[in-house]
């Protein structure tokens, strides 16, 4: 049977990208799979958080997949450290994964910096806590952004490392990535070739799920583009990123193809443009904001949410955690 898992970490400044190349696609999927989608809040921790205000990004994300349209009575909803398959079943996989696949990890070396002797060792197994994540509920399809297509390559070579290691070839599936489309990959607004990212320290370079419309019009008016007007053609995007991502982002918040955005702006400036896609963006982006703030509201509920979406979670983890450790020859 086919089971979707899928995670945001809360890092704080949910924004844009997180909403269309992740949690837009999620309400989606659960109209046709069984989900489960967690606030993988022990992922956050690889890099340091202040604990009060992890908490309050925890539910911050958990209000966030509530407002967008996630269903908990179908979707599995959940919080990543109340259940211990993960850290369990990341363990195993930390002995199973090998140095050599980690070190070629990009996020690592984007996320570690220079000093990579500072780094946390978590940071640097992270993509085996990911692994586990997903394998914990032999997950089959995996909804991300386009950033984490090297972690999901890795988690098929883990499940099929330890498959052939241990002479149980069908035992973990090979999960299978679901980044297509528009919005899978959405860039800063002050560089084009940079994802739009959480722990930017720059605000203007995201569109926070929690700005305002005058903010939000404000950030895209200060978007960095260059100075020609937008071209008649798609492929006259190439080589201009800043330009290509504001008509992807036009393109993915209208549900429409990027030729479609050319269709109808291509010869407009940005003075033009700007003003279109910042209203496009607050339509489609305000009645979420205002759904999350009502939620949040309400910690009593989502703690509820969350503490129901452990149980159920739990309940699928904890047989296939017990085979798992027979398979590995620990005593059950
Ligand atoms: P951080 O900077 O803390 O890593 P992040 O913005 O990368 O934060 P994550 O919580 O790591 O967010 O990722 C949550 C989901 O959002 C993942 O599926 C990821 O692929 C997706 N995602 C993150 N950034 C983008 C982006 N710029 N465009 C599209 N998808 C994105
Ligand atoms: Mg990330």
């Amino acid at each position: 049977p086919e089971r979707v898992f899928s995670g945001v970490q809360p890092t704080g400044n949910l924004h844009l990208g997180n909403y269309l190349g992740a949690i837009r696609k999620f309400v989606t999927l659960q109209q046709s799979h069984d989900c489960l989608f967690c606030v993988v809040d022990m992922h956050a921790i690889t890099v340091w958080q202040d604990p009060a205000r992890l908490r309050a990004q925890t539910l911050e994300i958990a209000a966030a997949y509530l407002a967008a349209g996630i269903d908990p009575e179908k979707s599995i909803i959940f919080n990543q450290s109340h259940v211990s398959a993960h850290a369990e079943l990341a363990w195993i996989f930390n002995c199973v994964a090998r140095m050599g696949w980690l070190n070629r990890m990009t996020q690592f070396k984007d996320k570690a910096g220079k000093d990579k002797e500072r780094a946390s060792a978590g940071l640097f197994v992270y993509p085996n806590l990911m692994s586990a994540d997903i394998l914990a509920y032999k997950a089959t399809h995996v909804p991300v952004g386009d950033d984490q297509k090297q972690h999901l390559e890795l988690a098929r070579d883990t499940a099929a490392k330890f498959n052939n290691d241990f002479g149980c070839p069908d035992f973990f599936p090979l999960p299978e990535p679901l980044i297509k489309g528009a919005g899978a990959r959405v860039m800063s607004l002050k560089d084009g070739t940079a994802k739009m990212s959480k722990s930017d320290p720059a605000d203007n370079s995201r569109i926070n799920m929690t700005d305002d419309a005058d903010m939000i019009a404000r950030k895209i008016k200060k978007a960095k583009t260059d100075p020609e007007p937008l071209p008649g053609d798609v492929e006259g995007l190439t080589g201009r990123p800043e330009a290509d991502n504001l008509v992807g982002i036009y393109a993915a918040l209208a549900g429409v193809e990027k030729e479609h955005v050319i269709a109808d702006f291509g010869g407009q400036g940005f003075g033009v443009f700007k003003p279109a896609l910042a209203d496009l963006a607050v339509e489609k982006l305000s009645p979420i904001t205002a759904r999350m703030r009502e939620i949040q509201g309400d910690e009593a509920h989502l703690e509820k949410v969350l503490k129901d979406g452990a149980g159920r979670a739990d309940a699928i983890a904890a047989p296939i955690m017990r085979e798992v450790k027979e398979i590995v020859g620990f005593l059950v």
